[in-house]
């Protein structure tokens, strides 16, 4: 069976060009590139070519891009780094919809005493900007707001949100994990201090990362041993990975208008197939502010893991807005903080596409999925008349 994989914010396939460059670094160039020997130290080259490579992507110095272990690890650093490089400082401000990689860090930042100020959202997912203005004072170490949301792929104002957070002589941090490769950046002439970046989101290996730092940004280091990563990140480099994510960035930057054109069209088309094909049906988040890639439906009176089940059976792949914890369905945080009524957030299902994605692979699934919700429904002890 073939499969169709709609589940790209999850993670996305490795480039066949990508895996092609990291290859010769397992068994043929697999020298340390501390070594004082040359074969060794001629390493350190292809490190530097693939900084170049993402810097270009970012729009920013190559001394600007430290290599981490991927996303989570970005966003846990700029946070603590900070925290620990102005230690007078004790708010950290975030919102209600971060990925667990910064919410779960700053919560548990609150155990330890700091204050934690998450802001809140809007029915289509867009953040209370009123608030935001109010919270940054000078007791604000960092505020560290998403570019785009992986659910729902809403885009917060980070422009406007960066110029406002840097006015205040905070620094602003963005976990960009979902955005890298989808929408054009030019850091260089943003106010963004830290973004996090993760390779296995634009087609690059998984486990490998970038955590960009601005020049003069207050940080401190995050991991400890040799002068690695400008002795920010210590530890003998990946060197197969990092020569991935460099050649990810060079061919993402390439298809950025594929992504806002071709991709953004079939997401269009599945979206529409969609909402006309099966009733009771809804987009979640702001639809003319979203990643192109991405759309989250919900289906009302039905159980997103059925849906997926059933679309596994076809080889179709998306994923749902809800986590099985401790025996019950809880619907999705980002879900709940936009207020989607209980009845639509537990049948909920995000479809996020890709460049490897083909206008059959749409009509395949706008052809299997209105009789499975048919089918649900007619299953479903909610729906009205039951
Ligand atoms: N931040 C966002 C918005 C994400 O979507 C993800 C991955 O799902 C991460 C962070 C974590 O990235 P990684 O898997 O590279 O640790």
């Amino acid at each position: 069976m073939k499969t169709i994989y709609f589940d790209n914010n999850a993670t996305s396939k490795t480039a066949e060009e990508v895996l092609r460059e990291m290859e010769p670094f397992f068994c043929e160039l697999y020298g340390n590139p501390s070594s004082m020997h040359t074969f060794g130290g001629q390493i350190s080259r292809y490190i530097r070519k693939a900084r170049h490579q993402v810097a270009d992507l970012l729009g920013c110095d190559e001394s600007e891009v430290i290599f981490t272990s991927g996303g989570t690890e970005s966003d846990n650093a700029a946070i603590k780094g900070v925290l620990a490089a102005i230690p007078q400082r004790r708010k950290i401000i975030t919102t209600r919809v971060e990925h667990p990689a910064v919410l779960t860090t700053c919560r548990e930042l609150a155990n330890q005493g700091y204050n934690v100020v998450e802001i809140s959202v809007d029915k289509l997912g867009r953040l209370d900007m009123d608030e935001l203005e109010k919270q940054v004072d000078d007791n604000t170490a960092i505020v560290s707001i998403m570019y785009a949301n992986n659910e729902t792929g809403v885009l917060f104002p980070i422009e406007e949100i960066s110029e406002l957070v840097s006015s205040r002589g905070v620094v602003f941090h963005t976990d960009a994990v979902q955005v890298v490769g989808k929408m054009p950046l030019n850091l260089s002439k943003s106010k963004i201090d830290l973004l996090s970046l993760s390779g296995h989101k634009l087609h690059g290996p998984k486990g490998i990362g970038v955590l960009y730092i601005r020049k003069g940004t207050r940080i401190a280091p995050f991991i400890l041993g040799g002068h690695q990563e400008s002795g920010k990140r210590a530890g003998t480099e990946n060197v197969p990975s990092i020569v991935g994510i460099g050649k990810a960035c060079e061919i993402a930057g390439k298809y950025i208008e594929d992504e806002n054109t071709r991709v953004k069209y079939l997401r269009d088309k599945l979206e529409n197939g969609i909402l006309q094909s099966c009733p009771d049906s809804r987009i979640n988040g702001d639809k003319g502010n979203r990643l192109p890639n991405t759309t989250n439906i919900s289906f009302e009176f039905i159980e997103g893991e059925s849906i997926l089940l059933l679309l596994d059976k076809f080889g179709i792949c998306a994923s749902s807005g809800s986590a099985c914890t401790s025996g019950s369905l809880e619907p999705s945080h980002v879900l709940r903080a936009m207020g989607v009524p209980f009845t639509a957030a537990h049948g909920s299902i995000r479809f996020s596409l890709s460049r490897y994605n083909s206008e059959e692979e749409v009509d395949f699934v706008l052809e299997k999925l209105p009789p499975i919700i048919e089918r649900l429904r007619q299953l479903s002890p909610f729906v009205a008349g039951k």
